[in-house]
């Protein structure tokens, strides 16, 4: 029998109706044997409400009130959760992040998880409760209690599944798994039954937003099989978790990502002397402005030019930066385009197999697609594209990497 950690998300516990089927759910994981620790978010639109209440109060409210604040939503999902299970004649328990002891550190609104002591849910869960945890939140040494970040039951949970060396940790959401790429964009996108850790970063920071990002560096740190799947289908979702290096048939491309949140700055005419790249980046970076893709140009009669990308949030205050640092430089102009897309192939496969890169800009090339940038790491393609050509460009390549035929079962 498994020691399961189950994560549910606000909208699986939006209503007093759903938390009963969340209830309905975990005491027949229990009938079957399994001991499960459930970690729960509020209740959906709840964490924002409460925002909402604290803005009404003051523009910037202190971090540590804010955080005492938004905890308490999950307060109230544990305590209705551990209702449900009991009725259910389901011995529960209910905890806060702090009488489990998840130690973090001071950071109010952003806390990093340093230690979780165990021991308590162990006695429950010898007891054969199920223990129920309120997600997002812990508390520092001097027993303030603080939240995680936005998304941050995720990585409660992965935390909990890491410290109890759970068999895995389940993240039940309002999608079925990970997906080759967003169905609304290709109808013939497939739920992916397995991924590895690094293609899930990639895909999660292009902007597949199924999982907390610092939820699945964390699994991958700890090596905890993570499986998102379904609060309201049934199926095996999916399951993220090391490479399979015994798997017959490993897909060169997995999945493909996309993102329009991005804008693109040039500066043309730069001098081509030591030190210019830093003249350009460090004030971009001093005014708090993170860059993506960087692409410098080879040099001509000593002139050279930087194109890099930001989030399109920044755009407007990073061309004025560059304006700024242009007419320092002696730079000859600064264009910018707000209207890119950045469309990625992520696989493991890549490492082993030569070629897709050729595949790919010859896929976009049939489609008459301009590629504007590209910058690859081992597992990941990524290039910029007019964001006209976005969904078009995304079809095309989910097609030429077969993502929309069925994989190759691992077990055949
Ligand atoms: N309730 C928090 C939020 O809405 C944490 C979570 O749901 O994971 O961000
Ligand atoms: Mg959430």
């Amino acid at each position: 029998m498994a020691l399961l950690v189950q994560k549910y998300g606000g909208t699986s516990v939006g209503t007093t109706e759903r938390i009963e089927a969340v209830a309905d759910k975990v005491s027949r994981f229990r009938k079957d044997g399994h001991s499960v620790v459930v970690v729960v978010s509020a209740m959906s639109g709840e964490t924002n409400r409460l925002i909402g209440l604290a803005s009404d109060i003051m523009e910037e409210p202190t971090p540590r009130e804010m955080d005492v604040l938004v905890s308490t939503g999950e307060q109230v999902t544990i305590a209705l959760l551990s209702m449900a299970l009991q009725k259910r004649g389901c011995d529960a328990r209910s905890y806060t992040g702090s009488q489990v002891r998840i130690l973090t550190d001071s950071s109010h609104t952003k806390a990093r998880i340093k230690q979780i002591d165990e021991q308590r849910m162990r006695e429950d869960l010898d007891a054969g409760r199920v223990v129920v945890v309120a997600g997002f939140q812990g508390m520092d040494d001097n027993g303030n209690i603080t939240t995680l970040g936005r998304g941050g039951s995720d990585t409660t949970a992965v935390a909990l599944a890491a410290a109890l060396k759970a068999d895995e940790c389940q993240i039940y959401t309002d999608v079925d798994g990970v997906y080759t790429t967003d169905p609304r964009v290709v109808d013939t996108a497939r739920r992916l039954d397995r991924i590895t850790f690094e293609e899930m970063l990639e895909m999660a920071s292009l902007g597949s937003k199924v999982l907390q990002i610092r939820a699945v560096e964390f699994a991958g740190k700890y090596n905890v099989p993570l499986r998102v799947l379904s609060s309201f289908q049934e199926g095996g979702g999916t399951l993220i978790t090391l490479e399979d290096e015994n798997a017959m048939e490993q897909p060169v491309v997995s999945g493909i990502a996309f993102n329009r949140d991005e804008a693109k700055l040039t500066i043309a005419g730069v001098p081509d002397t030591p030190g210019s790249a830093l003249r350009i980046l460090k004030p971009v970076s001093d005014a708090n402005i993170e860059v993506d893709m960087i692409v410098q140009n080879v040099g001509e009669d000593n002139r050279t030019a930087f194109t890099f990308t930001v989030h399109r949030n920044d755009f407007k205050r990073a061309k004025e930066v560059l304006q700024r640092v242009a007419d320092e430089l002696g730079a000859r102009e600064v264009a910018g385009d707000g209207k890119i897309a950045k469309v990625s192939i992520v696989g493991v496969g890549m490492r082993s197999h030569a070629g897709v890169a050729t595949q790919m800009f010859e896929s976009l090339s049939n489609e008459g697609i301009n590629i504007q940038m590209i910058s690859t790491s081992e597992i990941k393609i990524s290039v910029v594209i007019d964001e006209k050509y976005l969904e078009l460009a995304v079809r095309a390549l989910h097609s030429t990497f077969e993502l929309d035929k069925a994989a190759v079962s691992e077990e055949a």
